[in-house]
């Protein structure tokens, strides 16, 4: 049967580590975050040689993305709902890729989940990433200080009195339970819609990379190769993906985002919400605890 893979979790969790890893695997496509397609402020539909495609090309010009995106445009045009598009999609997918290649979806957002679920002939597996809150927190204050969403002068000067919003949503706080409400969402969900899922911590996949890939391909039912270990992006046709997949070929490896072991601006909510900590405690390591070190 058709096979697709959802990548699922907050953004800056490892996906892109991740679809770098799984795309080691002939069978596995990175197709980047096809849901984002039909959003219509992106509208990237519409500017496709505005878009990037890892392969190289701009959207336009990519051999896989340039009939899809047409069907999809025609589609999107007509008003054709979110599971139809994504019929559309999956059909083209499979037309040029043949019906035993497993595209790898890294939306990660809740809302396609509901939309995959009804999809009654293709198998919908789902991996699940969860990042160690304190390691999330740090790196989504660095995202905000890159964009000048930081200083409170910077704040001042671009949102005037509404300031206090931006302010209270770059705070340690404000990330650590964003991240606590989102993943308790995402895990109720993944068990509303019955999809079967796989739940994987960053940290999990950068300490033991061979551990945990060969959990992931046990579960999608795929051989699990070495392959999956050295990045090399062998057909991945990714669009809307981040900085990490630009980089180039040699310079990747699996490296761990270490920031946080010398940053402390995790320090005061793990104190004040203990409650998140334990939680992440038992989310975040759920594969390796007691596995590794204990035996
Ligand atoms: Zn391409």
């Amino acid at each position: 049967m058709r096979q697709l893979v959802y990548i699922s979790g907050r953004g800056h969790s490892g996906s892109t580590l991740l679809d770098l890893m799984l795309g080691g695997h002939p069978r596995l496509i990175g197709v980047g975050e096809v849901y984002s397609l039909f959003d219509p402020v992106r509208n990237s539909l519409n500017r496709p040689d505005k878009v990037r495609c890892s392969c190289g090309n701009p959207m336009d010009q990519c051999e896989f993305w340039s009939p899809t995106a047409d069907v999809l445009r025609q589609a999107y045009m007509g008003r054709e709902s979110k599971q139809e598009l994504y019929r559309l999609f999956l059909s083209s997918f499979y037309d040029h890729f043949g019906s035993d290649a497993i595209p790898v979806d890294i939306s990660k957002t809740d809302e396609p989940l509901d939309i995959l679920k009804d999809l009654d002939d293709v198998k919908i597996k789902v991996v699940f990433l969860v990042r160690d809150v304190r390691s999330w927190t740090v790196s989504m204050r660095d995202v905000a200080r890159r964009s000048k969403d930081f200083d409170v002068s910077d704040l001042v000067r671009k949102y005037g009195w509404r300031a206090w919003r931006p302010f209270i949503g770059r705070t340690s706080s404000k990330f650590f339970w964003h991240w606590y409400i989102l993943n308790r969402r995402t895990q109720r969900l993944l068990q509303e819609t019955g999809l079967p899922s796989i739940q994987v911590g960053y940290e999990e996949l950068c300490l033991y990379p061979d551990l945990i890939m060969k959990m992931i391909s046990g579960f999608l039912e795929v051989d699990y190769t070495e392959a999956m270990l050295t990045l090399t992006d062998t057909q991945s046709h990714v669009i809307h993906g981040n900085r990490m997949r630009s980089q180039q070929e040699k310079r990747r490896r699996v490296a761990y985002d270490d920031r946080w072991f010398y940053k402390l601006e995790w320090m005061l909510p793990a104190l004040v919400f203990p409650h998140i900590m334990r939680y992440n405690s038992v989310e975040v390591y759920r594969n390796i605890r007691d596995r590794i070190w204990n035996t």
